[in-house]
């Protein structure tokens, strides 16, 4: 028991997080891990996923990651919002039931708003509705996080696309996206009515179909290959990878998916190339932004604004190019210009160490 205490501490130390709990209930089959990482700026907010794991520890290393990189994401997008994230393990096909997610709503509101949820891979806006029937800490249930998450990808193609080419005009533009799905799907319609050359592919053939009539169709394997402007990751982590990184033919990545390089070296080794990484947690905030200001709302007893909503997510562009200067003037010891990986990390963690630094001081 003593070596497992030290072991949880150990990996909740390396990257100084707050508090993880797990939940089980055994009458509904709930077994769920929530991991707040940092509440500096404010209660934490990520989604829950449901997914099937190897290993308890396979889930507890997930949510992990996904926490820490929800507190980056919230801090860079001006959020006054920690970084929190839950997982449930098991089949979504499977396990899923109203009995299940109102027990976990009652172990959400039990963490007294220190974490609030939303949804993520393998949950729906409806899981969400019933896990509101037992808690007030959970939000993304009058907005569908993804077409906001898309369309801040689009902003962000657009602000790459000035930054390299020196204008934000994206007609005629070639793009390969990697996955037809809520936010993949969605940016190939924004980039097709925008007049871009689309190349998309997916592993789902259905989806294939679907997207025929306004994106060249690729296969899953050839897509890091096409020759094109903007290579755009929508499906999933670590694409960026050594076996990828060498087939690229972009000039820009610029996509929807979490985490996708594999590691730090992969972000350096873009900039070695000379290929411009539009960091995804800052790209990819759209869909936070609208469910904390759905959340805010709901506190509040106030309206959604939906215009107001796409406006801040327009602020991207304008974050995206800030973190690309930061990029180009910042040196590490070698004398070469910092990953824009990098200066997303420095760009997130100075505002939390700054407001963090205001409570060093007591004030009765
Ligand atoms: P989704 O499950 O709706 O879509 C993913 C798509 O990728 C599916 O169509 C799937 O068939 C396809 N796919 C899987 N493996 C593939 C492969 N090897 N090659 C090509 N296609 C493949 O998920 P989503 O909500 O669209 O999210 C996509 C990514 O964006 C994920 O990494 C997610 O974590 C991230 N993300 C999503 C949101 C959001 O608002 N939905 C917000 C931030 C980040």
């Amino acid at each position: 028991m003593q070596l497992l205490q030290s072991f949880m501490f150990d990996l909740m130390q390396d990257d100084d997080f707050e508090e993880v709990v797990f939940f089980q209930d055994k009458n509904t089959g709930l077994k769920a891990i929530v991991a707040i990482h940092n509440t500096v700026l404010g209660p934490s907010l990520g989604g829950t996923r449901i997914c099937v794991y190897r290993t308890e520890l396979d889930a507890l290393r997930d949510v992990l990651r996904l926490a820490k990189a929800m507190t980056m994401k919230a801090s860079a997008a001006g959020l006054n919002l920690g970084g929190g994230k839950a997982v449930i393990i098991g089949d979504p096909k499977k396990i899923k039931s109203e009995a299940l997610f109102r027990s976990y709503g009652k172990f959400i509101e039990s963490l007294g708003g220190r974490y609030i949820t939303a949804e993520d891979v393998g949950t729906t806006v409806g899981d969400m509705r019933i896990i509101a029937t037992e808690t007030r800490h959970v939000t993304g249930i009058e907005l569908d996080p993804s077409p906001f998450t898309a369309y801040g990808v689009f902003q962000g193609i657009k602000a790459c696309v000035e930054y390299v080419y020196g204008d934000s005009n994206i007609e005629g533009l070639k793009v390969a996206v990697q996955g037809l799905g809520k936010v993949g799907g969605e940016l190939v319609r924004l980039l097709n009515e925008a007049g871009c050359h689309v190349i998309a592919t997916d592993v789902d053939t259905e989806k294939l179909r679907t997207f025929a009539d306004i994106a060249d169709i690729t296969k899953p394997s050839r897509i890091f290959s096409v020759k094109c402007d903007v290579f755009s990751p929508c499906a999933l982590g670590g694409v960026i990878n050594d076996g990828t990184i060498k087939k690229l033919k972009c000039r820009i990545i610029a996509g929807g998916a979490n985490n996708q390089l594999e590691s730090e070296r992969h972000g350096e080794k873009l900039t070695e190339l000379g290929i411009l990484y539009a960091p995804d947690y800052i790209i990819n905030a759209g869909g936070l932004i609208a469910v904390a200001r759905e959340y805010e709302c709901s506190l509040r007893h106030r309206e959604i604004n939906r215009k107001s909503i796409l406006r801040e997510i327009e602020g991207v562009k304008e974050r995206l190019i800030k973190i690309f200067r930061m990029s180009e003037e910042m040196v590490d010891r070698f004398g070469k210009s910092v990953s824009t990986q990098k200066a997303a990390d420095i760009f997130a963690m100075e505002r939390i160490e700054k407001v963090a630094g205001i409570r060093r001081m007591y004030l009765p």
